[in-house]
């Protein structure tokens, strides 16, 4: 079963939606024109509900199928963009300084507007698929929020399934892995405070730039000595601030950066981890430490049986031999993580061929990628709703 018929059709319409989200992108919870375009064209398929307003500007359709009541799936996309300057000058760029579609969510929304179309015609399967669009899948949790509104309840939501393009994987070839497949991301602070003075008598002061730099050596330690070598971790300093002049030792220093993992347990040890060692550097040096973690995505973690259910679906579309179902996690943070904690569900991989990476200036949606992501969602919601 190659790519649907139908689907290829759609391909130019779908395209052109595709290009004027890339052309009006719309950062985190504030995807108003997003979700409006969104709402207005499933509503013109002639969707039986479209609800917007969940998790602040998420929008779900419901397509009820025709061969009886059933079971109900969820297909899941994002909606927001980042907040860079588009470099790619392509005549459909960014019209909106400092904001562009450099993550392809305005791929994975036209691509799931396009099944949308395909069902809301067709509607050969039994029960009801719910089409989901999320807003800030970008750092501000819009998963997390839909779930907390009550998405998965509110329209009965037994299973869900989420898609993202890959750029270096090639067009038409899929890849997906049971399991954790994006890391759980945290965030921290760690702000160390001295005794400024002159930086001729050291011996009057408390220097935070020499107890901040300590700091950073020991959380080395967490991944190196720490954690099972079994197990993956991240952790990375992205800033250290302190100080402006040349004699004047500071009063405080301030350390921030992002720790990954792939289990829970994994992040938990790095938290307690990061506070003892603080914690002894402060008393060793006579200076305090404060550590501010934040844990925020947990893993996405695709379910065996579901992933094995769209591996099989992928390859239906694509041909096993394109379908890689033993990826390597990657150590990005993703929110789909919140719905797969709510119901079970797979999150795969769509190849888009051999473009700049993901959050890149450079980068774009393969529009060639289209009727392979349309066909995707059709066929598995038509196996997973068969009769
Ligand atoms: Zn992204
Ligand atoms: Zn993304």
């Amino acid at each position: 079963m190659p790519i649907l018929n139908r689907a290829a059709e759609l391909h130019d319409q779908i395209t052109g939606w595709r290009q004027h989200l890339h052309r009006n992108p719309e950062l985190l919870f504030d995807v108003h024109q997003t979700a409006a375009f969104v709402k207005e064209k499933l509503a013109e398929f002639g969707c039986d509900e479209v609800v917007t307003g969940l998790g602040r500007t998420g929008v779900v359709g419901v397509i009820r199928g025709r061969l009886g009541p059933g079971k109900t799936i969820g297909l899941r996309a994002d909606m927001d963009a980042l907040p860079l300057s588009e470099l790619t000058g392509k005549s459909y760029a960014s019209t909106a300084p400092g904001k562009m579609h450099a993550c392809g969510h305005d791929g994975h929304t036209a691509m799931l507007l396009g099944a949308a179309k395909y069902l809301a015609e067709t509607r050969n399967f039994k029960g009801s698929v719910a089409v989901i669009f999320q807003p800030a899948e970008e750092g501000g949790g819009g998963g997390r929020e839909m779930v907390k509104d009550g998405l998965m309840e509110r329209f009965g939501i037994e299973t869900v399934f989420g898609m993202h393009n890959m750029p270096g994987l090639p067009v038409g070839k899929f890849a997906i892995r049971s399991g954790p497949i994006m890391a759980a991301t945290a965030e921290f602070v760690i702000t160390v405070t001295g005794k400024g003075g002159h930086a001729a008598m050291p011996n009057l002061a408390v220097d935070p730039i020499v107890i901040a730099s300590q700091v950073v050596g020991a959380l080395q330690t967490i991944a190196s000595r720490s954690a099972d070598p079994l197990d993956s971790i991240v952790v990375s300093v992205t800033k250290f601030h302190a100080g402006d002049a040349f004699n004047i030792i500071p009063d405080s220093a301030e350390l921030a950066g992002t720790v990954r993992t792939l289990r829970t347990e994994v992040n938990a040890l790095a938290e307690k981890r990061m506070r003892t060692l603080c914690q002894g550097i402060a008393e060793a040096h006579d200076a305090s430490i404060t550590v501010q973690y934040n844990s925020n995505y947990p893993v996405t973690f695709n379910h065996a049986d579901e992933t094995a259910f769209a591996s099989g679906v992928a390859a239906e579309i694509a041909g096993a031999s394109n379908v890689t179902t033993d990826i390597a996690p990657l150590m990005g943070g993703e929110d789909f993580s919140y719905m797969l904690e709510a119901r079970p569900g797979a999150f795969i991989f769509i190849g888009n061929g051999d473009s700049a990476n993901l959050h890149n200036p450079h980068y774009d949606f393969n529009d060639e990628v289209i009727p392979h992501g349309v066909s995707y969602w059709v066929r598995l919601t038509e196996t997973a709703l068969s009769a």
